[in-house]
Formats: C-alpha cells, structure tokens, sequence
C-alpha cells in the first residue's frame, strides 16, 4: 500500500471509529492533518499538522517537530483521550476550525499473567546494598531515556531488531519466584547468544552499559521527539554513547546478562515516560511516514 492510500485508509478509520466525535465537530478534518497508529494501550500514534506549533493530549503539552508530533498511550490508557491541535498564524477565518478537537476512543487490552521461577533469590528481592547500585542505573537510564534528540529518526519505520521466539510479551503481570513485580514492559525474544542485534530504526545512541544489575549489558537509543527503546541482556555492545545509527545496522549481540533464565533480548520502548509495545512499533506500524 503507498503512503497516499494508507493516509485516505487511516483517515477512513478515524473518522468510521470516532463517528459520535465527528458528529458533534461542526469542522472536518484540516487540510494536511494526518495521524498513522491505532488509538490502543501500549500503542504509539503519529501525527502530523503542518501548520501548527502546539498540540496536547489530556491537557498536557507534547513536543512538536516540523509538524510531527508522537502519542504515547500506555498499559491502562483510556478509556478516552481528548487530542487538541492548535493553529500557528491564525487568521479571522481560522476562528471557527481551530484548534482541532479530537476524541479518541483508547482499546483497551487484556494482559496475562507471566510466572517466572528460578532467578536467583537475590535478583528478586535485592540486598540493601544492591539498591543503591540499583538507585544509580535507574538514574542513568531516566537521563538515557529523557528523549532530547529532536532528529525523527522513527521516520525510518520500525523493523524487528532480532528474530526469534517471543518469550515475553508487553504488559503481562510479573510474578517472579512467586512474588508479584511490577508488569513487563517490552517484548522478549528468544535467540542464542551472539545473534545480531539490529537498530530496529535510525536514531541516536545515548547509553552503552558494561552491566546493570536487572538489564546486564545495556543499550538505550533516542529516535527523536521523546521515543526511545532499550536492548538489555547483551552479551556484546558494539556502538559507543552518541554515535548515530541507520535503521539495521549491528548494535549488539543477544546474551543473558543481569537478571535473565536464559539467552533474549528484551526490547523496550517509550514515549517520554510512557511506556509503549514495541511490537505494535513493527506489526501495526509497518509503513513509514512520508513528509508532504
Ligand atoms: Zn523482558
């Protein structure tokens, strides 16, 4: 399907899913206004409006870039999030249409519960002093995630970074060693040790890590406009923090680093802190977005 049909697709669908919003909105559509990915929890919607400079959802600001802005909806998202899109250099007759409202409805989805027995005792309920090296990567990892890059490197669409067995899924309720945890959030695939581990989309490396205590070796990308992903249970990193990387090139190698019952890798993905399914990146979302 080319770019054009997708687009005429995706407005269909918004308009055919939203009809009581689109009813009670006496405006249509801007001319130029498009938004690709489905309204789900976990999901990622991307939007854009050329002609404006400020867009929230539920109120609260998002960052917009040369008209591209991202939506993040996360594990209980819903049951409806209201999209508001303003009007750079409004003109008297812009008064009636903008800013653009849009209701929409958020899927919710049904989550398993995941057991997991034989981790060590002390990677499920760590001794006080691992919290503190604990404490210190999660800190690390929030700067690595704080998603500065304004590239938009997720243009590129999103591939698998690794194939194999999914092991994992998002979402799922955590019960290690009988003990509930907090949910899973990415999707685990199953390879041997040393299969490649490829940017799945261009972007920017913004942390290597030789080994945290739950994520062992470590990877975290930025793809501009506050979406990153994370590669953890390395047994190889092969880039360094800063360098910029095309969609498929090698980044890593799968292993069963830190906190791990056998060989994965653990894909994870975020809209600023929102965090998202990474398969919905790949399987909802195949095509990429096209500029005017
Ligand atoms: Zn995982």
């Amino acid at each position: 399907m080319n770019p054009a049909t997708l687009f005429a697709v995706v407005l269909l669908s918004v308009t055919a899913v939203f009809p009581s919003a689109a009813a009670q909105q006496s405006v249509s559509i801007p001319a130029g206004f498009r938004l690709e990915g489905d309204a789900v929890q976990g999901g990622l919607m991307i939007g854009y409006a050329p002609w404006s400079d400020k867009v929230t959802l539920d109120d609260r600001p998002i960052p917009i870039s040369g008209g591209y802005f991202l939506l993040g909806f996360d594990r209980d998202a819903g049951p409806s999030s209201r999209l508001v899109v303003h009007k750079k250099r409004m003109r008297p007759a812009d008064v009636r249409r903008f800013p653009f409202v849009m209701s929409l409805e958020v899927e919710k989805r049904d989550y398993d519960i995941q057991r997991i027995d034989g981790l060590p005792r002390r990677k499920v309920t760590p001794h006080p002093e691992d919290l503190i090296r604990i404490r210190a990567e999660g800190r690390l990892m929030r700067d690595a995630r704080s998603g500065k890059a304004l590239r938009l490197g997720f243009l590129s669409g999103f591939v698998w970074p690794a194939r194999g067995r999914i092991s994992g899924v998002y979402g799922s309720q955590r019960i290690l060693n009988g003990e509930p945890r907090r949910p899973h959030f990415g999707v685990d695939i199953a390879a041997p040790t040393g299969t490649p581990v490829r940017a799945p989309a261009d972007g920017r490396v913004t942390l290597v890590h030789p080994g945290m205590f739950f994520n062992g070796k470590s990877i975290v990308m930025d793809h501009g406009l506050g979406l990153t992903t994370v590669y953890i249970h390395l047994s190889d990193a092969l880039v360094q923090p800063g360098q910029l990387v095309k969609q498929g090139d090698v980044i890593g190698k799968v292993g069963a680093t830190g906190r791990a019952t056998g060989p994965h890798l653990h894909w994870g993905a975020r809209v600023r802190n929102i965090e998202i399914d990474p398969a919905l990146l790949v399987e909802g979302m195949p095509q990429p977005l096209n500029g005017p």
